[in-house]
């Protein structure tokens, strides 16, 4: 039989219009040759709110807890209603929803008495979200005549460690435990609804697999169960040669490697989970990204054999913002082994992802791109850590910049991409202030002023004929 893993985000879900909907769009893909599993996320906005209500938990306001209780419940009972016209599996899912609620209660109560709010009791607080939508989607296909069942993702058998709030999956475990759950559902012909986002420790403790972490458990799904295809429908196209707000004509990419598509990922084409592609990518399962609100349009598959055509070198550019670059620098660093070690190191301590780096030759100086409101916390951190040795001279860094990077795997190997790019900002009379190249040649980077930023993006997808693509 075909698998299918269908995900849908808060958006698709966001009320039960959106949600009779996406149980229609489940219901023409499911056939007795194909199985589909699909994976929700909370309606639309809950997990912030949810973070909100735990972190008010926490300094005790009761008050806000009682009010915040009763319009969540009455939220998803009224998006039950939209969603399911048979009284009756309205009446079950209530029943659901509210006893579901209740839990969450007694769980912000315990917080507000503690008055703690630890990784764990945080990560039970956001796992309410994706129990409340998942219930409503199942009764929704009901209503459509199809049999389903909600799983949350522990009963679905996804298992993490415990490491709350971004917990790491144990794959080989999951494999086993996915399989023995939800074949016998799909063999009988039935819809199961996964949670997204939400996880468990082998002790049965509920985790989360990190923000926008139900991409992740869908390619999970995929991977445990040897899907053909993952989907992940959202409320866009698919992923873009640019942002369609800095250039208009800017196009939906039709196919990508899994390569490429994590560059873009990473690099913000499309808010996704950083680890979401991992598991279809080591199965080689392909994932489509796919418009809720246009079904017909086929989106952006992401494939293992995606053949990389080196005429269309560069596939897309985008635009990181809020960064900040740091210079360590000294001259005494010349020759110095260890240097770049000890900056990596003072910062990997400070938890501060570095997105990019850059080192001259003449070894006098390091560049760092970080992430713009971690600037002043790495600054100190490296002042206090790094000044006062012999060889380093001062820290230095700015704040007005932006990170372009431009992307696509048929640029490896191939002379003359980054002369182009580089003509095509002069041109424009842009001065780029550090350049990066990974070694994977997958892309370019590089710094400019913030506020010639959106002209780079378009210089370069003109460079490029991107809109033709
Ligand atoms: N509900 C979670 C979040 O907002 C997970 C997800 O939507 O993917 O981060
Ligand atoms: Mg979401």
């Amino acid at each position: 039989m075909k698998k299918i893993v269908m995900k849908f985000g808060g958006t698709s879900v966001a009320t039960g219009k959106n949600i009779r909907h996406v149980a229609k769009l489940i219901a023409n893909n499911r056939s007795e040759e194909c199985g589909v599993v699909a994976v929700v996320s909370a309606l639309e906005d809950v997990t912030n709110q949810l973070i909100q209500a735990a972190e008010e938990a926490k300094k005790g306001n009761r008050e806000y807890i009682r009010k915040f209780k009763q319009e969540i419940l009455e939220r998803h009972l009224a998006t039950a209603k939209e969603a399911i016209k048979d009284k009756q599996l309205e009446d079950e899912t209530a029943q659901v929803l509210v006893s579901r609620v209740g839990e969450l209660e007694q769980v912000l109560k315990g917080i507000v008495y503690v008055n703690e709010l630890s990784p764990k009791s945080m990560d039970t607080v956001l796992s309410f979200g994706e129990k409340l939508s998942a219930p409503i989607v199942s009764g929704a296909l009901k209503d459509l005549g199809l049999e389903s069942e909600h799983l949350t993702g522990g009963e679905a058998g996804i298992v993490t460690d415990s490491n709350f709030g971004e917990a790491g999956l144990l794959m080989n475990f999951t494999k086993f435990q996915v399989k023995k759950n939800l074949e016998p559902l799909l063999k009988k012909g039935a819809v199961p609804v996964i949670t997204g986002f939400i996880a468990a420790t082998q002790d049965g403790e509920t985790t989360t697999l990190g923000r926008g972490g139900s991409d992740y458990t869908a390619t999970i799904m995929g991977a445990a169960l040897g899907a053909d295809e993952v989907w992940i429908w959202t409320d866009v196209n698919g992923l873009m040669t640019a942002d369609p707000k800095i250039v208009p004509s800017a196009k939906t990419i039709n196919e990508l490697a899994f390569q490429e598509a994590t560059e873009l990922t990473i690099f913000g084409a499309k808010a996704m989970h950083p680890r979401a592609l991992e598991p279809a990518r080591k199965e080689g399962i392909p994932v489509r990204i796919r418009n809720v609100f246009n079904p017909d349009n086929p989106g952006t598959l992401i494939t293992k054999e995606h053949k990389i055509k080196t005429k269309d070198g560069v596939k897309a550019v985008t635009l990181v913002r809020n960064v900040a670059v740091i210079t360590v620098s000294g001259a005494g660093m010349v020759g110095a082994p260890g240097t770049a070690a000890k900056v990596f190191e003072v910062l990997g301590k400070e938890n501060i992802n570095i997105l990019m780096i850059s080192q001259s030759v003449s070894e006098a100086n390091i560049s760092l791109v970080i992430q713009r409101n971690l600037l002043e916390r790495a600054v100190n951190t490296l002042e206090i850590a790094l000044l006062g040795r012999d060889f380093i001279r001062e820290v230095t860094s700015e704040d007005d910049v932006c990170v372009v990077a431009v992307l696509g795997a048929g640029m490896k190997g191939m002379p003359g991409v980054a002369s182009r790019i580089f003509s095509a900002v002069a041109r424009e009379g842009i001065n780029v202030r550090m350049i990066a190249q990974g070694s994977s040649e997958l892309n370019v980077s590089f710094i400019v002023k913030e506020t010639d930023g959106e002209e780079t993006v378009r210089a370069i997808h003109k460079e490029f004929k991107l809109s033709q693509k």
